[in-house]
């Protein structure tokens, strides 16, 4: 792919869209952010994805990437999932909530962070990429790098939550680095220059 082509971002989430930078910093791709503000009323993360991705396409005419991504609870048979940006007003809300939820569960708290990424370009049928990361929820907020639920979901085998990452080590588990790599993998970014 030749330097400094454009592609767009649909979100209004600083958090992702730094790790969106990174991500796809390898590419030589320009990043530009939008946030389209779509009203996230579909029932799966594929069709949230498509909603973000094309209006980002509609509004800017180029190459868009939309994604969307959740929490699942094993305890809670997937809770919040498709839900998890809207379960309070604010994250230490929603983190607090989540955590009431699950109190009288045994622990661990089997949980996996999932995403789906959604790829969007003119005359082109948007193109879905999936990724996931295991672990498990503790009781306290552990770290502030990140964003989201990071400072309470535990790394198996890391002995960390995403909370006390750093950026280039979160990226090794990811749910959203899983779904770039997938996306990267199977050639469709340099196939928009075709
Ligand atoms: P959305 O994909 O923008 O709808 O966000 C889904 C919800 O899951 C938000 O509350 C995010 O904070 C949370 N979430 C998504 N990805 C991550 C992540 O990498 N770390 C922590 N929370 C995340």
């Amino acid at each position: 792919m030749t330097d400094r082509r454009k592609i767009v971002i649909a979100t209004g989430n600083a958090g992702k869209l730094r790790e969106y930078r990174e991500l796809l910093a390898e590419t030589g791709l320009e990043l530009v952010a939008f946030d389209s503000e779509v009203e996230e009323v579909g029932e799966t993360y594929a069709e949230n994805a498509r909603l973000k991705a094309e209006a980002a396409l509609a509004a800017s005419g180029l190459p868009s990437i939309g994604d969307d991504s959740g929490v699942e609870v094993d305890a809670l048979n997937g809770f919040p999932g498709i839900t998890s940006a809207r379960l309070g007003p604010t994250q230490k809300e929603r983190t607090a909530l989540l955590l009431e939820r699950l109190r009288g569960h045994p622990r661990p708290w089997g949980a996996r962070f999932t995403c789906t990424v959604g790829l969007a370009a003119r005359g082109r049928s948007t193109q879905f990429f999936e990724g996931e990361c295991r672990g498990e929820l503790v009781p306290e907020w552990r770290g502030e790098a990140g964003f989201g639920y990071d400072p309470i979901f535990l790394v198996p085998g890391t002995g960390k939550t995403f909370g006390e990452m750093a950026p280039e080590e979160k990226r090794l588990y990811s749910h959203r680095a899983n779904a770039v790599r997938a996306l990267l993998a199977s050639g469709a970014l340099e196939r928009l220059s075709d």
